[in-house]
């Protein structure tokens, strides 16, 4: 599918984030002059893309703000807006659920109006979620699968999904979801249950701590490698019309899974000393079970999620042994 798009503009929201950093890199590789929203932050947080600094172009701007929008927009008039900007962790959500519902899901809207307004002929990719699913009323889900939203995130998902629908039918608009399913890689955030045991392990193994705490290993996640669904985002923007897609691997693992392949990755078969549940860390709702069904997005965009689920937990936790090794 790729080719070359010189001189196509994309503007990416949440470009310091781990799915915001791979797709600036896929955009550049095919040509696009990429423009990342960055927020003010007392300390800038670009680690994710330190390696593109010079190669894109960081515009001012914040979800919360509407003139930011749209004076983004009508500075980098975009071919193309990926909405991956959000409070994206589920258990922060719970603790600040207005700031989250204020972000993920009006932050959207805000975004759509802008475009709505400056840039009406852009194509726009939301990152829709399968906590959407929540309390699944099917399995595996797919595109058709009723919400059951768990938290105020996978509620505020839920109110930017419809907006994105919404728009797509009101105005016409190039708009498309794209409901992906857990992903994952070296630069997931640290409060992420699987960044925290790749680093917890990798940490063990050094011999620079001796446990991992978690809330539970009983939830079940259909858990990718991030750069090939951030390429799932790129190939929903190139088809004739607008269509939301399930990104999934058709898999699914628990924690406790996940903790397993870790231990067993680096060697040390008996973990069950290792690891201690904390209550602290658990949720006041949860969710037990997503598995999601890809059959659309293989059918219509040619996309398969490749990367196996050792394979994931394997590269996680190698590269949090090499950073540990590096810094101590
Ligand atoms: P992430 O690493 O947490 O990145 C979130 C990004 O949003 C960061 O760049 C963050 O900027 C930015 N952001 C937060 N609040 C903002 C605001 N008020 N204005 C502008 N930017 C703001 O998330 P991710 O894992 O890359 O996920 C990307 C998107 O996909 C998110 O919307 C997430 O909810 C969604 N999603 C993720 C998964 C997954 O498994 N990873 C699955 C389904 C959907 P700072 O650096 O300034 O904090």
């Amino acid at each position: 599918m790729a080719s070359d798009y010189t001189g196509r503009r994309a503007l990416v929201t949440g470009i310091t984030g781990q799915d915001g950093s791979f797709l600036a890199e896929q955009l550049l590789e095919k040509g696009y002059e990429v423009f990342g929203l960055v927020r003010r932050l007392s300390t800038p947080n670009t680690q994710n893309i330190h390696h593109l600094l010079g190669r894109v172009q960081l515009v001012d701007g914040d979800l919360l703000d509407q003139a930011s929008l749209e004076n983004a927009i009508r500075q980098v008039e975009p071919d193309e807006i990926y909405n991956l900007a959000a409070q994206s962790f589920v258990g922060a959500s719970f603790s600040q659920p207005v700031v989250t519902g204020e972000v993920t899901g009006l932050g959207a809207l805000r975004l759509l109006d802008a475009m709505r307004h400056r840039a009406d002929k852009a194509r726009f990719y939301q990152a829709s979620s399968s906590e959407m699913f929540g309390k699944v009323r099917k399995s595996p889900q797919d595109e058709s699968t009723e919400f059951y939203p768990r938290s105020p995130y996978g509620v505020a998902k839920v109110y930017a999904y419809w907006a994105c629908v919404n728009y797509r039918e009101s105005y016409g608009l190039f708009i498309s979801n794209g409901i992906l399913f857990n992903h994952e890689s070296e630069r997931r955030g640290m409060e992420f249950v699987t960044r925290k045991i790749a680093h917890g392990v990798a940490s063990i193994k050094l011999g620079l701590t001796d446990h991992i705490s978690l809330g539970t290993l009983d939830p079940r996640r259909d858990w990718g490698y991030a750069p090939e669904y951030t390429d799932l985002m790129w190939r929903a923007l190139q088809i004739p019309s607008p269509e939301d897609f399930v990104g999934a691997t058709g898999e699914t693992h628990s924690v406790r899974d996940f903790v397993e392949a870790a231990f067993r990755h680096v060697g040390i078969p008996e973990w069950t000393q290792r690891v201690r549940l904390d209550p602290k860390f658990a949720r006041p709702a949860d969710v037990d079970h997503l598995c999601g069904n890809p059959q659309k997005a293989r059918e219509r965009l040619g996309w398969v999620a490749r990367t196996r689920f050792d394979q994931l937990v394997g590269i996680m936790v190698d590269a949090d042994l090499r950073r540990l090794s590096r810094t101590g």
